[in-house]
């Protein structure tokens, strides 16, 4: 999974790749501008992959063709 953050400190927007496991231990990836960990994450759907293989909802899929999204 990729998750969105923003730094609380910089405003700085950044996704981070972890597992599940990892995050449900309470991810709180640095701030890779000034290294600060007061990040909030961003559940606006910055920087989530959307599409086919994704896993989320999308109305996109394999034979919709090109320009559907
Ligand atoms: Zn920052």
């Amino acid at each position: 999974m990729i998750y969105a953050y923003v730094c609380d400190r910089c405003g700085a927007s950044f996704t981070v790749k972890a597992t599940l496991a990892e995050k449900e231990r309470g991810l709180s990836p640095p701030c890779p501008r000034c290294g600060s960990r007061d990040v909030t994450q961003d559940l606006s759907g910055v920087g989530v992959v959307r599409g086919p293989g994704a896993g989320g909802p999308s109305v996109c899929g394999p034979g919709s063709g090109a320009g559907c999204c």
